[in-house]
């Protein structure tokens, strides 16, 4: 048992071994997900699911099943699966701060730069940076940060256990420097994600935007009196702002 880096409550941390770690995905062909939980534990996010899967009572972002065996069963499956991109990963943040001890997520991209996989790795973290080195590697890597806003104030409410913006920007840059695609993941639209378009020019090769479900952070918006911004009016209002935006700095949106 121990915390995570922001945490202010206890996350439960438990080591398991996994049946299987590359598994089929709707998104991209397949996904890993080298940890089962996430010490983020935004208030919106939709991979909370996970719960009932693990037989956790905890609240989301209060347990870890850590997959310590994920390396030496992805060794074996890409022997016997036919290539395919893998998203690293659908639900979890690959670079949690348990990855920090762990590095089960360094060892897997190791194995899929080795057999030349092409990778999308998507994040909240900066420290996505230890590995520049395999992600440099990788002829078909990318990496992406999922940012909904560029007000830290807006940011706390929502996801207070996560990175901040501004280091998230900074990787960014110094990914986009090493040569490496990246993306901005830019889901939810939270209020502050308007002057999104200014801060990553330069620093990615395309974003994404997406109106993600936002039921489970409704208390968030109630409690902080945001309900507006949680309408269809402010989400089309915005993403064409945006759209319009990116687009001016040569941008595409996915
Ligand atoms: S970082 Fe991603 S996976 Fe982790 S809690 Fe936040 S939204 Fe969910």
């Amino acid at each position: 048992m121990t915390g995570g880096a922001n945490n202010k409550v206890m996350t439960i941390i438990k080591e398991i071994q996994a049946k299987t770690i590359l598994s089929k995905s709707k998104v991209y062909k397949y996904v890993i997900n080298p940890y089962l939980g996430c010490q983020h534990g935004c208030s919106y996010c939709y991979a909370r699911f996970m719960k009932k899967y693990s037989g956790h009572r905890e609240p989301w972002g209060q347990f870890v099943d850590v997959k310590v065996n994920a390396p030496k069963l992805l060794k074996k499956e890409v022997t016997h699966k036919k290539p395919g991109e893998v998203w690293v990963s659908g639900v979890c943040d690959p670079y949690q701060p348990l990855e920090a001890k762990y590095k089960l997520t360094r060892q897997c991209l190791e194995i899929l730069a080795e057999k030349n996989w092409p990778v999308i790795v998507q994040t909240k973290s900066p420290l996505v940076l230890r590995d520049i080195d395999i992600l440099k590697k990788g002829e078909a890597f990318q990496v992406g940060f999922s940012i909904a806003t560029t007000d830290e104030a807006i940011r706390k409410l929502f996801e207070p256990d996560t990175p901040s913006i501004k280091e998230r920007i900074i990787a960014l840059g110094e990914l986009h420097q090493a040569g490496i695609k990246t993306y901005a993941m830019i889901a939810p639209l939270l209020p502050g994600a308007e002057d999104l378009a200014g801060i990553l020019a330069g620093k990615v090769d395309y974003v994404i935007m997406d109106r993600m479900n936002y039921n489970h952070a409704d208390w968030v918006y109630r409690k902080y009196g945001l309900e507006d911004k949680k309408t269809d009016k402010f989400f089309y209002q915005t993403a064409s702002k945006l759209s319009i935006a990116f687009r001016k700095i040569g941008l595409t949106i996915q």
